[in-house]
C-alpha cells in the first residue's frame, strides 16, 4: 500500500508538532492541557517528534510500554492476530482469553477458585472490584490518603485527591480515607462492617511512595480477622515494573503475601489497553452471570498483546534487568546533590529534589531529549520500559549531576 493510499484511512499527511498542537487544542476537550509534544513514532526505549526530535522515554506512556515501542514481538502477535479474528461479543470465548487469565493466575499463584475478569483500562479494572467489595454485602471501604485509582466514579470514590472529587460529587458512599501508612488508624477504622482495604504497595501518582514495611502483612491480618476483603490495585506496579511480575510478590514491598482482589491494566498490554480484576481463591466466585460485563473486556487482540507482553518478559528476562537497572539507578540517582530521596523498587523510581522544582527540571531534561514526569512539585517520576539499558540512561544522570542545588532554586 503506498504512503498516499495509507494516508487516506490514518491520520493524513505529516505536519509539525505545531500544527497538530493547535489542532489538539481545537478537537480535543482539554481535559490534560497543552500536550507537551506530538509523538509520531517509537522504537526500543525512544520515541520521536512530529519534527523528528528524538527523546528516551523514561516514563514508558506512564508505566506502561514495559517492551519498549514497537517491539516486534508484540506487533507480530497483535497483526497476526488481528488478521486472523479480531473481535467476538462476549457470548463467546476465545483460545487467548483463556490462556491470558491462567498465565496470570499461574504468575500470581493464586490458589484453586481464583478466576479473572478482563477490562480496557486500569479504572474499570478498579470498577469491577468496587462491584466485588459490594458483593460481600457490605459498604464500608478503608482506602488510604494519596490514593489514586482512577476516574471513573466507583474508581474515582477511591481516588483521594480533592481536586480530582469535588467536581463529580455525590460519588459512591462509604470509602473513608485514613492517614497514608498509618498502622494504627488502619487498626482503629477496622471492624466487621468492612467491605474492604484497598491498598496500593506503592503509591505511584502520590509521588511513588511505598507503604511502610509491616503495613500490607498488617493488613491482612486485619482482613482475615475481621471477614474483609484485602483488595490491591497494582494497576500501576504490576506485569514487572518492581523486579516482580506484582509488587506483592517484592521482598520488600508484599513479601508474597497475596490480597484476595488484584487489579492490573498499564504494563499487561505493553501499549495495548487491556486491563484486568483478579479474584483470588473464594474472591474469584464474588461476581456471577449477569452481574457485570463488558464488550472489550479481554478482547482476542489485546489478549494476544497480553501473552506476548508476557512472553517477552519471561524469555528476555526482563524481571531481573528490570531489578538491576531499578538498584543501579536508585543508588547512581541517591548520590546526587540535588536529590534527596529516592523511593520505589526496580523500575518505578520518584527521585525527590531538594526544592519543589520537578516541573522545571522535566523541562530541561525535555530539552536534552529526555521524558520524565514531574508526579509531584519536588518529584520526578521515573517508569521506563523494562528493556532500558544502564547506557541508555546514563546521560539522563549526567545531566542531573550537572545540576546544583542552587539551579533548583533558580528555577522556582
Ligand atoms: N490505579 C492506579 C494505581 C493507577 O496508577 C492508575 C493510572 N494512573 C489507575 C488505577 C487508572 O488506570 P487507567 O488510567 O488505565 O484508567
Amino acid at each position: 500500500m503506498s504512503a498516499g493510499e495509507l494516508g487516506a484511512v490514518t491520520a493524513g499527511p505529516p505536519a509539525t508538532s505545531e500544527q497538530w498542537t493547535r489542532r489538539y487544542g481545537d478537537a480535543l476537550m482539554n481535559t490534560f492541557g497543552t500536550p507537551r509534544g506530538v509523538l509520531v513514532r517509537g522504537e526500543g526505549p525512544y520515541v520521536w517528534d512530529a519534527d523528528g526530535r528524538r527523546y528516551l522515554d523514561l516514563l514508558g506512556g506512564i508505566a506502561v510500554t514495559v517492551l519498549g515501542h514497537a517491539h516486534p514481538t508484540l506487533t507480530a502477535a497483535v497483526s497476526a492476530q488481528l488478521g486472523t479474528l479480531g473481535h467476538v461479543s462476549n457470548f463467546f470465548a476465545t483460545p487467548n482469553q483463556v490462556a491470558l487469565a491462567e498465565r496470570l493466575l499461574a504468575l500470581a499463584r493464586a490458589p484453586q477458585g481464583s478466576r479473572v475478569f478482563f477490562t480496557n483500562s486500569g479504572t474499570e479494572a478498579v470498577e469491577g472490584l468496587v462491584k466485588m467489595t459490594r458483593m460481600t454485602g457490605r459498604t464500608r471501604i478503608l482506602a488510604q490518603e494519596g490514593a489514586f485509582h482512577g476516574r471513573t466514579m466507583g474508581a474515582l470514590a477511591l481516588t483521594h485527591k480533592r481536586a480530582y472529587r469535588e467536581p463529580f460529587e455525590p460519588l459512591p458512599p462509604g470509602v473513608e480515607f485514613l492517614p497514608f501508612g498509618d498502622a494504627a488508624a488502619l487498626e482503629a477504622a477496622m471492624d466487621d462492617d468492612v467491605a474492604a482495604i484497598v491498598l496500593e504497595l506503592v503509591q505511584g501518582e502520590a509521588g511513588v511512595r511505598p507503604l511502610p514495611p509491616g503495613f500490607w502483612a498488617l493488613a491482612r491480618r486485619l482482613a482475615d480477622r475481621h471477614g474483609a476483603l484485602l483488595a490491591l490495585d497494582e494497576v500501576q506496579t504490576g506485569i514487572g515494573r518492581t523486579g516482580e511480575w506484582f509488587a506483592f510478590q517484592h521482598p520488600d514491598l508484599g513479601a508474597g503475601v497475596q490480597p484476595d482482589v488484584m487489579t492490573l491494566a498499564k504494563g499487561l498490554g505493553a501499549g495495548f489497553p487491556i486491563g484486568a480484576v483478579i479474584g483470588f481463591g473464594a474472591a474469584g466466585s464474588l461476581l456471577g452471570p449477569g452481574q457485570h460485563g463488558t464488550t472489550f473486556g479481554g478482547n482476542p487482540v489485546a489478549a494476544a498483546a497480553g501473552l506476548a507482553t508476557l512472553g517477552v518478559i519471561e524469555r528476555d528476562g526482563l524481571l531481573a534487568q528490570a531489578r538491576d537497572l531499578g538498584t543501579r539507578l536508585t543508588r547512581a540517582l541517591a548520590q546526587l546533590p540535588v536529590v534527596s530521596d529516592v523511593r520505589g523498587r526496580g523500575l518505578l523510581l520518584g527521585a525527590q529534589l531538594r526544592a519543589p522544582a520537578a516541573a522545571r527540571v522535566a523541562d530541561l531534561a525535555m530539552e536534552a531529549g529526555y521524558i520524565v514526569n514531574p508526579v509531584t512539585a519536588d518529584t520526578l517520576r521515573l517508569a521506563p520500559p523494562l528493556i532500558l539499558t544502564w547506557d541508555q540512561v546514563a546521560g539522563f544522570v549526567d545531566l542531573l549531576a550537572g545540576l546544583t542545588p542552587a539551579d533548583l532554586e533558580e528555577a522556582r
